[in-house]
C-alpha cells in the first residue's frame, strides 16, 4: 500500500486548554513521525510526497472566506503585537447573530470555530495545507486507477471541521475534501467510514443533505463524549441526503465485540451503496490506553478491524484522523492497515 507522508505537519505544534489548564497538545507532531517509522519498518510500502493544490480544492467542501481565514489568521494576530498561540474564546451561540463576520481576529476566530481546541501557530497553515494535500494526492491516485488502496497519514487531522468552522484539533477536512476530489474526477458515489472514537461531526455536517457521499460514523456516545452536539443515531440525513447518514454511538468502555456488531453493520450498509471508493476517517484513539477517548480496542483489534474494512470490497482511502496513545499509534495504525491488505 502507497503512503503519502509530508514533514510539513512539524510546522504545528500547538498547546490546548484540557481541563481548565493550558497545556501541550494532545495532537502532537511525534504522532505522525511515529506511524512513519512503524509504516517503514513494516515495510508497508512506498512513502510518497503530496503533490501540490491550490486553495480552490479546498474550497470544494469549505467556504471560500473560510478557507481564507485559515490562510490569514496567523498573520492578523501576531500583527496586533502577540506571539504565542491564538485560541478562539467566544462563539455565536443560539440566538447571537452568525451571519455577519467580525472584521477583529479575536472575534474572527470564534466565528470560525466550535471550541477552544484549534490553536493557531505560526505554522499552522503550512501544516494544514500539507495534511489537506496528502488526502488529495492519496485519492487522485485511486482515481487515476493502477492502485486499490492508499493511506495519507494526515496530521493535523480532520473530520471535526465542517464547511465554515474548526474544531477539536481539527481545520480542514481531510477526508471530506478527499471525497469530493473522488466525485469530481469521476466518481458516481463515495463513502466515508470514520472509526474515530469522536463522532465525525464535520464530515456528516458537510455531506448531510447529499445522497452521493454516505457516512457512516462508530464513536463514543455524544451524551458522554466529544463532541457532545452530534453524532446521535437519530440522525440520518437530510432532504436528499435523507437515509444516507448512519451513527453508531457506543458507551464508554465498549471493548472489540461490542464494536465488531457495529463494524459489520456499518460495513453491510456500506457495501449495499456500492460507492466507487470508500474513504476510511482512521482515529486509533479507540485504544484501551487512549489518555481522552473511552473504548477499550487492544493492539490485535486493528486487525481485525483492517480485514473487516477489507470485506466491504471497494477501493479505499485511509486517511489519518485521530489516536492520542503515542507509544502504540503506529502499530494500531499500521495493523488495520495490514490487516486491510492480509485480507484482500
Ligand atoms: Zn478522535
Amino acid at each position: 500500500m502507497l503512503t503519502f507522508y509530508s514533514p510539513a505537519h512539524q510546522l504545528h505544534h500547538a498547546t490546548e486548554l484540557k481541563d481548565g489548564v493550558l497545556m501541550p497538545c494532545f495532537e502532537t507532531p511525534s504522532r505522525a513521525e511515529t506511524i512513519l517509522a512503524r509504516v517503514r519498518e513494516q515495510g508497508l510500502g512506498e512513502v510518497l510526497p503530496p503533490g501540490d493544490y491550490p486553495a480552490e480544492r479546498y474550497a470544494r467542501v469549505h467556504t471560500p472566506r473560510y478557507v481564507r481565514f485559515l490562510e490569514k489568521a496567523w498573520g492578523e494576530w501576531s500583527a496586533t503585537g502577540r506571539r504565542h498561540d491564538a485560541l478562539p474564546l467566544i462563539w455565536p451561540v443560539r440566538d447571537m447573530r452568525s451571519d455577519i463576520e467580525p472584521e477583529y481576529i479575536d472575534g474572527k476566530l470564534g466565528f470560525y470555530a466550535m471550541d477552544a481546541g484549534v490553536a493557531i501557530t505560526a505554522g499552522t497553515w503550512e501544516a494544514v495545507r500539507g495534511s489537506a494535500n496528502l488526502a488529495l494526492t492519496g485519492m487522485d491516485r485511486l482515481s487515476a486507477g493502477g492502485q486499490d488502496s492508499a493511506f495519507a497519514l494526515c496530521r493535523p487531522p480532520g473530520h471535526h471541521a465542517a464547511a465554515e468552522y474548526m474544531g477539536g484539533y481539527c481545520y480542514l477536512n481531510n477526508a471530506a475534501i478527499a471525497a469530493q476530489a473522488g466525485l469530481d474526477a469521476g466518481a458516481r458515489r463515495i463513502a466515508i467510514l470514520d472509526v474515530d472514537f469522536h463522532h465525525g461531526n464535520g464530515s456528516q455536517s458537510i455531506f448531510y443533505s447529499r445522497p452521493d457521499v454516505l457516512f457512516a460514523s462508530i464513536h463514543g456516545d455524544p451524551k458522554r463524549s466529544y463532541p457532545y452536539f452530534l453524532g446521535h443515531a437519530d440522525e440520518k440525513g437530510h432532504g436528499p441526503g435523507e437515509g444516507f447518514n448512519h451513527n453508531y454511538p457506543l458507551p464508554h468502555g465498549t471493548d472489540w465485540y461490542g464494536y465488531r456488531t457495529a463494524l459489520e453493520h456499518a460495513g453491510r450498509t456500506i457495501a449495499t451503496y456500492a460507492p466507487d471508493v470508500v474513504v476510511v476517517s482512521l482515529g486509533v484513539d479507540t485504544f484501551k490506553d487512549d489518555p481522552i477517548s473511552h473504548f477499550k480496542l487492544g493492539n490485535e483489534d486493528y486487525l481485525r478491524m483492517g480485514a473487516a474494512i477489507a470485506a466491504i470490497g471497494r477501493p479505499t482511502l485511509f486517511v489519518m484522523e485521530g489516536g492520542y496513545w503515542v507509544d502504540d499509534i503506529g502499530v494500531n495504525a499500521v495493523n488495520v492497515l495490514s490487516g486491510f491488505e492480509a485480507a484482500r
